[in-house]
């Protein structure tokens, strides 16, 4: 396999063809590429602007073979099986690896390499059958009970109090591998995004601090309202833990930010663009999608600056009306400095992430105050 870039109009390829798969493919046609997504949806929301639609299970072996005949591939989600991706890059450039998914997929993985990389998580232990439920757990409480792999948005989590709550947990999650976390005193939420070529070639994304409700993104506010100091320790962290994994492509580090001292620990880590990410389309000098297409292209990141404090606001299928009637466009269609995402899903859900849109403004919390003003009246009652 050659090292030299992939120019346009090369075929790329994606595995996913949800909403980042989307703006991924935007990303990548609007710089003159091809785009062949592979994602088993006849909806996807993907398939809206993609050359090829591969309508396919992710294991379907004809599917892979066409996706391996791009001239490089890339992912959407951390889920994929990836032995999959190994045996793709038997045959055409695969970015991030596989062995770099598989870390990201497993907790217990994952909260090994960050240590390894001299990175502190919170105190946690791996809790693999009921045997590894006694006393030396007494210190992690209370604490997070968490799956090892398969969680997200909050899914795959309990708290727990006592010993006795952490083993009807266990029982709870189906004895499955998890991780036994302390709860920390979290002061914020943060994310960095990394776009890492090589050693040579490799940015982060001002930090952004996050917002959750009901264990799902609400707000991303940018840049962080922290002091300058810490945001540029979370850069540095978030570049250590790319080395460490000698990553290629676009990597989201979710990190909290821990009491009185605000010391910054690394929660977990998403091998794809990130939902933290998604205000780079507006409000950046690059987007965290055309990083990707770069990256996975052999080109070096992009810059990265950001071009003025915003704060996106996650649309969600809850905001539709029960028989499906849409928000309420108008407010936000109105307003000259937010930017409205849809992402083209036919059926709303609650929970469902359907859109997204950036308020851009001379000031962080500007931003953010005006986004929940809008969002409030996007509700369609
Ligand atoms: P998910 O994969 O669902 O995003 P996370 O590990 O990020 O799982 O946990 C979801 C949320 O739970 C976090 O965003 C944070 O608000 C809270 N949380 C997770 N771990 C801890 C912890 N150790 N201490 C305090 N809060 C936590
Ligand atoms: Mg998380």
């Amino acid at each position: 396999m050659t090292s030299l870039p992939i120019l346009p109009p090369a075929m790329l390829g994606i595995l996913g063809g949800g909403q980042l798969g989307s703006m991924f493919t935007l990303a990548a046609k609007t710089m003159g590429y091809r785009v062949t997504v592979l994602d088993p949806d006849p909806n996807a929301p993907a398939a809206r602007f993609a050359d090829i639609h591969l309508c396919a299970p992710y294991d379907d072996a004809t599917a892979l073979t066409q996706l391996s005949q791009c001239a490089a591939v890339t992912t959407e989600f951390e889920n994929v099986n990836a032995q999959a991706m190994k045996d793709l890059a038997q045959h055409t450039r695969v970015s991030p690896s596989g062995e770099c998914v598989a870390v990201a997929q497993n907790r217990i993985l994952e909260k090994a390499r960050i240590t390894q990389a001299g990175l502190a998580t919170a105190p946690y232990r791996a809790m693999t059958s009921s045997d590894d439920i006694n006393d030396d757990c007494i210190s992690l409480l209370p604490g997070i009970l968490k799956t090892a792999t398969l969680g997200y948005d909050g899914k795959g989590q309990i708290r727990v109090q006592t010993l006795a709550d952490v083993q009807a947990a266990f029982a709870q999650l189906n004895q499955v591998p998890c991780v036994l976390e302390k709860q920390v005193d979290l002061r914020a939420e943060i994310s960095v995004i990394v776009c890492r070529l090589n050693a040579e070639n490799s940015l982060t994304f001002d930090p952004a601090e996050n917002h959750h409700e009901n264990g799902i993104l609400a707000y991303s506010i940018v840049p962080a309202r922290l002091p300058e100091n810490v945001c540029q320790q979370a850069r540095q962290m978030a570049l250590r833990l790319a080395e460490e994994l000698d990553y290629v492509g676009v990597l989201a580090v979710e990190m909290f930010v821990v009491g009185d001292e605000q010391q910054l620990i690394v929660n977990e880590i998403a091998p794809r663009p990130h939902n933290s990410g998604h205000h780079t389309i507006d409000a950046c000098s690059s987007s965290q999608f055309q990083q990707q297409v770069r990256i996975m292209c052999g080109l070096p990141p992009a810059d990265t600056r950001l071009l003025t404090p915003c704060c996106m606001a996650n649309i969600l299928g809850d905001l539709w009306g029960n028989a499906g009637e849409e928000p309420r466009w108008q407010t936000v269609q109105n307003t000259t400095n937010a930017h409205l995402h849809l992402y083209g899903k036919l059926v709303a859900r609650k929970g469902r992430k359907m859109g997204h849109f950036t308020v851009l403004a001379d000031q962080a919390d500007k931003a953010f105050s005006q986004a929940k003003n809008l969002h409030q009246q996007l509700s369609f009652e």
